[in-house]
């Protein structure tokens, strides 16, 4: 039985969020989004030339992203170096920011996004595409929308909204199962769905809607930075 949040959060409430962008001068766009103890910077370069050329795509950008947890991110300091993990989350990113950004738009180029995670206490995929979205906007590339992304799960008998490491872990009765969600929130679209764990068809349903509660305060959050960074843009 999980009757009770480690947190005391309600099973429908978020930890608490910050978002701002324009945070990294030399990058064409960039973005920082804390989600409780977990964090991401993002930053975009391009439109720019394909590199390596045979990669390149007559009819539409191609995205290159790679995800990297800082050695400081987590207790156990992370290895150096792109691990299988990292290689499947830039994957997962990629192909969220495939369906947000309108590739047709920038035929020949490329668009190359960093994301550095500079504290994890799960979540950070999402945390990442969140930013990486953001980053791409600061960027001024054309976009479908935002993503707005956030692990929801289920955690003994409850259904939980952005689950920490401490419940990832919770191994009691069922133990826990986590759900990585990214939306197109204006679209109505689902561009990441993730499942570790074990779940029924109906709680999976209560996942994806208690999923789809947390993203929209999470997108009016990424509207809220971008707003804020162009008025101020536009003072200066
Ligand atoms: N984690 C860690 N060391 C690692 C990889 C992950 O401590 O090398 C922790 C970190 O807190 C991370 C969490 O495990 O956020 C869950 O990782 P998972 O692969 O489920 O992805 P995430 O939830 O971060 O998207």
């Amino acid at each position: 039985m999980y009757t009770e949040r480690f947190d005391k959060r309600n099973f429908n409430e978020l930890r608490p969020m910050e978002a701002e962008t324009g945070i990294v001068p030399n990058a064409k766009g960039s973005a920082r989004f804390r989600i409780g103890n977990t964090e991401a910077v993002a930053a975009v370069y391009g439109p720019e030339e394909v590199k390596p050329r045979h990669i390149e795509k007559a009819d539409r950008a191609v995205i290159l992203c790679k995800y990297d947890m800082l050695p400081f991110s987590v207790p156990d300091r992370a290895k150096p170096g792109m691990d299988r993990r990292d290689i499947e989350i830039s994957q997962v990113i990629t192909n969220a920011l495939n369906r947000a950004i309108i590739l047709e738009e920038m035929p020949r180029a490329m668009i190359n996004i960093r994301v550095y995670i500079t504290q994890a206490d799960a979540g950070t995929r999402c945390a990442s595409l969140t930013a990486a979205s953001m980053a791409c906007a600061d960027a001024g590339l054309p976009m479908r929308d935002l993503v707005a992304a956030v692990a929801a799960g289920k955690i003994g008998d409850s259904v939980c909204l952005d689950l920490t490491k401490e419940e990832e872990d919770f191994h009691e009765g069922e133990g826990a199962t986590d759900v990585p969600i990214a939306f197109l929130p204006s679209k109505n679209e689902i561009v990441l769905l993730q499942l570790d764990g074990r779940v029924s068809k109906e709680d999976l349903k209560k996942i994806v809607e208690i999923g789809k509660e947390g993203a929209m305060k999470i997108y009016e959050l990424e509207k809220k930075a971008l707003k804020r960074r162009f008025s101020n843009e536009s003072k200066s």
